[in-house]
């Protein structure tokens, strides 16, 4: 194509933008907003997190609070609506309620069209008048519950035939309602897919599909019978190939197989778009279908690249919006030249992408009326007009629906538009000349964000269970490691392989018919024969070096990646963890692994001499440890506390819990594939309270590192206290407890984000993680829709065998944690208020529903003992000095949560909160390797943190070397 001719057709655009001095409202609105939001970058943040929360405040002190805490000290440069919310101040809150809120009221309404869909009718049709085409979508909570999704469903389906049945009566204008091939629908919806099931879990999207399906049926066949054209909207990318799949099957049903009437939409700053656009393209040459494609920029930049970056993901967008805005250019030359399989629309307010749809168009010679342009209502400013005047459709996405969900909107619409390199900033100000708004976007050099520092800790990415390909390779672990289920595992001492006269039988906790093997038990000689085999080979490992020894652990943390989803999969089976929670405690291993071998190296000889006198901090190890671990984290615990020791020097005996022994013992096979010295790591299996306790009492045994309940944490540090005859060293523990773990919901909270919070804290892994959830406690404004939206929210979780992704409740590790759970459930029914008990399926396993429990009081059981099972109790308390005392009113001091939106508050509670880990704005739960040092303090713990950087030094004993090298006074070498 000749580009000049893109270059001239926007020359017209812009010439006739500038002509149509139209100061329509909305774009006064629109243009104020983003010239404040340039002029002021480092307040727009602070700006736009206010505007999110204040239609959530309750009264007015609260409104002229945030206000204060978000933007004092920068009056002057406010917009006038936060100007008065700030100088008035708290001495008259209401008056400066009502100028926060009606200022946002009044930058919602320009950019929402109405607040319901009945109201939307007359301004609908006064925009046809204008010669607007339009389509609607409704603004709403995050559907958190099925509930929710069914109200969700209801009201498109009624917006769908209020607009179908209103349409058939409206006049036709041509322009709006004609292609070159007839007529075409005049209604049109946007659906939101999350929104119309609440349970989407990545490593099940076939699931979620044939639920969307059940609920989308109804409305496409309501839209088919009235003409409404149904376009899928696109949300995040987590989400595109479930929202591809499901529109190309539900089109493919037969009684859809006739209709074209519906789009989807293609996000050009993908990567995959175009892989994307061809796969729909070639199921619509092969199903003669011609079904729409809006083409859009994506309006998911920076979370998609903030997520990625965080989760070690390739990032699926492009870095630059250059390389996205020829992305675009490219999609539209081939969405037009396949027009015969595909309608197109084109969705951005770029000048220069306009122009190159209309200058590709006349060159592939496609009829002006087969282009249409759309444009966000209150953003697309003079285009809006400009466009139908040229001859070409327009139409407008037209959001709908009440001030408080259509925040999120609002505010994900004002970042896209008014960050650095979108369209519209750079056209409203006024030293960027038409050249440069209409430079070719794959001529420009990519401008790349800087890459994340280097020397920052990698984590092992968890993994992506949206992409097929991981989930087939997992179903495929699970079918391989089943049939290796049923072996027997003996002690390794000193090298050998020891069978015993007992054994433990380990058994599927969702389906206890099955067993994943027999481990032997160690007795007491075993131990004897341990230590003393440790004994012998400590000396020569304990000289080999940081640097030698790191370099064998980095060797485990490469066989565990190697056999990722085998060792994952074996979970599944012996600890009954979903998939992901499996994933994610194989990946934590691996981080164990690499981060003490980095931090190992720290520890190699510090030298801190002077003139005359050398100086050598050195670290030796502690000795001989044993290492006893829990069932719940039966690879990363067991793993991160065994290389640990080893890689300072160590030997190790190891003694995993009795209900996850198999995962141990393939741990201990690969160690011994990596070739550590025999004796200098051995495999102790056996009772906690015979072989473990012996170990922790032996005079010879150093240092003892345990994780697990506080009631043998207490045991073994008492134990550890006593000095023994032959005892050498004082014994060290490193010892790792349990919780009783707190969340604050304050009353300004974004409950969109909390429930979520709060569930995966809760009921993640069913409650049997140490830094689970067990205390809910709710500001009073907020209990009871709190309470109303969780308890739906919870009846979804689909309790069942972790082997099928669908699950996001396991079953409980064994009897005795069942039977806990139900004895803590009976008193919760007789002293407190069962809120919600969810129903356990019927399967052979220790299956518990999850359950919500109010009117508990503070110093019963419930509130103060650790369940580890899916119950939750909930408080409700006046204020946020309630909430702090309560919540630092227990022995354990593990994690901690707030969820707020007050950044006064959260200052507080981050000082007042009086926890190991304090996780604000989040889940409470899945603590990462270097990033978030894990472990408590009081009846939780001796605050070793492990993953921390302070964790290897409780594995050595430090010495320092003084030598004086004067002579005569000559200092010598330095
Ligand atoms: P547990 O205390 O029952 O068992 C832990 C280990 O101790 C097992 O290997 C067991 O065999 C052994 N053991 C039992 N009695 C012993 C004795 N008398 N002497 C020596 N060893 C003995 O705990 P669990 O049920 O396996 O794990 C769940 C507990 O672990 C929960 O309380 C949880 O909060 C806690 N936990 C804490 C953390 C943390 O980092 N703070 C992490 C995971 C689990």
């Amino acid at each position: 194509m000749d580009p000049r001719a893109v270059v001239d057709q926007g020359r017209e655009i812009l010439r006739r933008m500038r002509r149509s001095g139209e100061e329509r409202n909305s774009r006064r609105a629109r243009d104020f907003v983003m010239r404040w939001s340039m002029r002021n970058a480092p307040l727009k943040t602070q700006l736009f997190r206010l505007v999110d929360v204040l239609p959530s405040l309750h009264g007015n002190r609260a409104v002229a609070a945030h206000t204060r805490d978000y933007l004092a000290g920068s009056t002057r440069v406010l917009p006038p609506f936060a100007r008065w919310g700030l100088s008035i101040g708290t001495r008259v809150p209401f008056a400066a309620s009502a100028a926060a809120r009606v200022g946002v009221g009044q930058m919602a309404r320009t950019f929402i069209l109405a607040d319901r869909p009945q109201h939307s009718l007359k301004p609908l049709i006064r925009m046809r008048e204008q010669q607007i085409a339009f389509t609607v979508d409704l603004l709403g909570e995050t559907v958190l519950s099925e509930r929710e999704a069914d109200e969700y469903a209801a009201r498109y389906l009624e917006l769908t035939k209020l607009l179908g049945n209103e349409a058939a009566r409206w006049p036709e204008q041509t322009l709006l309602d004609r292609d070159s091939r007839g007529a075409i629908p005049r209604a049109n919806v946007s659906v939101k897919i999350s929104a119309l099931y609440s349970q989407i879990r990545a490593a099940a999207p076939e699931f979620a599909c044939e639920r969307l399906a059940a609920r989308l049926r109804p409305l496409l066949r309501a839209a088919r019978e009235r003409r409404v054209f149904i376009n899928f909207d696109m949300e995040h990318t987590g989400l595109k190939t479930l929202t591809i799949d499901l529109f190309l099957s539900l089109l493919s049903e037969p009684e859809f197989e006739a209709w074209d009437e519906c789009g989807i939409v293609i996000q050009a700053y993908l990567k995959s778009a175009e892989a994307d656009l061809r796969r729909i393209l070639d199921w619509a040459r092969e199903h003669g279908r011609r079904p729409a494609i809006r083409l859009v920029k994506g309006a998911y930049w920076d979370t998609e690249v903030a997520l990625a970056r965080q989760r070690g993901w390739p990032i699926p967008v492009f870095e630059s919006k250059s390389e996205t805005d020829a992305n675009y250019e490219m999609l539209v030359r081939l969405l037009l030249e396949n027009r015969e399989f595909l309608q197109a629309a084109f969705a951005t307010h770029n000048v220069r992408s306009v122009a190159c749809a209309i200058a590709t168009a006349e060159e592939l010679g496609v009829p002006k009326q087969d282009l249409e342009f759309q444009v966000l209502y209150g953003m697309g400013g003079e285009l809006t007009s400009v466009l139908p005047e040229m001859g070409f459709r327009v139409r407008q996405y037209c959001p709908v629906g009440k001030l408080l969900p259509g925040m999120a909107y609002l505010v994900r619409r004002l970042l896209e538009n008014t960050s650095n390199e979108g369209f519209l900033r750079a056209a409203l100000s006024e030293d960027v000349s038409d050249d440069e708004l209409l430079r070719d976007p794959a001529r420009e050099t990519h401008s790349r964000r800087a890459p994340d520092k280097q020397d920052r800790f990698q984590n092992e990415p968890l993994t992506d269970f949206a992409l097929e390909e991981n989930r087939a390779a997992f179903r495929r672990a699970l079918s391989e490691v089943e049939l290796k289920l049923g072996r027997r595992y003996p002690l390794v001492i000193d090298g050998r392989e020891i069978l015993s006269d007992r054994w433990i039988v380990s058994r599927n906790p969702a389906d206890f018919r099955q067993i994943i093997g027999t481990t032997a038990c160690a007795g007491e000689q075993d131990g004897e024969r341990a230590v003393a085999a440790a004994r012998h080979a400590l000396s020569k490992w304990s000289e080999r070096g940081f640097r030698h020894r790191a370099a064998m652990i980095l060797q485990v943390a490469e066989k565990l990646h190697a056999r990722r989803f085998e060792f994952a999969a074996l979970e599944v089976f012996e600890a009954g963890k979903p998939w992901e929670d499996a994933d994610a405690d194989v990946a934590e291993a691996i981080d164990f692994c690499r981060y003490y071998a980095q931090q190992a190296l720290r520890l190699e000889l510090a030298d801190y001499s002077v003139p005359g006198e050398a100086n050598a901090h050195e670290y030796h190890s502690r000795g001989i440890g044993v290492v006893i671990a829990p069932w719940n984290f039966p690879l990363a615990i067991l793993c991160g506390m065994t290389v640990a020791g080893l890689v300072t020097g160590n030997a190790v005996l190891i003694k995993p819990a009795e209900q996850s022994p198999v995962v141990a013992a393939w741990f201990f096979e690969l160690l011994r594939h990596c070739g550590f010295p025999r004796g200098v790591v051995q495999f102790l299996p056996g009772a906690g309270s015979e072989i473990g306790a012996k170990l922790v009492a032996h005079s010879e045994i150093d240092w003892i590192a345990f994780t697990g309940s506080k009631e043998v944490g207490l045991k073994i540090w008492e134990t550890a206290g006593r000095t023994v005859p032959g005892q050498r060293e004082l014994k060290k523990v490193i010892c790792e407890m349990g919780g009783k773990n707190a969340m604050i919901i304050d009353d300004d909270a974004d409950l969109d984000d909390a429930i979520p919070g709060i569930l995966t804290s809760a009921f993640g892994y069913g409650g049997q993680k140490c830094s689970a959830l067990s205390r809910l406690i709710v500001l009073d404004e907020i209990y009871d829709h709190l309470l109303e939206r969780l308890v739906e929210a919870v009846r979804g979780l689909r309790v069942g065998n972790p082997a099928e992704p669908e699950t996001a409740i396991g079953p409980l590790i064994d009897s005795e944690a069942l039977a806990r759970v139900k004895r803590f459930v009976t008193e919760a029914k007789e002293l407190g208020n069962v809120l919600f008990e969810g129903i356990a399926p019927e399967l052979e396993g220790y299956f518990a529903g999850p359950v919500i429990v109010t009117d508990v009081d503070p110093n019963s059981r419930i509130a103060r003992e650790e369940i580890f099972g899916p119950v939750l109790s909930v408080f409700r308390v006046r204020d946020l000095d309630e909430a702090l005392s309560l919540a630092n009113d227990s022995e354990f001091h593990l994690t901690g949560g707030l969820y707020s939106r007050s950044p006064a508050n959260i200052e507080r509670v981050r000082s007042q909160f009086n926890v190991g880990n304090l996780y604000v704005n989040r889940a409470i739960t899945g603590a990462l390797v270097a990033r978030h040092p894990f472990g408590g303090h009081g009846m939780s713990g001796g605050g070793t943190k492990a993953g921390g950087p302070d964790y290897l030094l409780n594995f050595v004993i430090p010495r320092t070397v003084t030598e004086n090298l004067m002579r005569h006074g000559f200092p010598g070498e330095e």
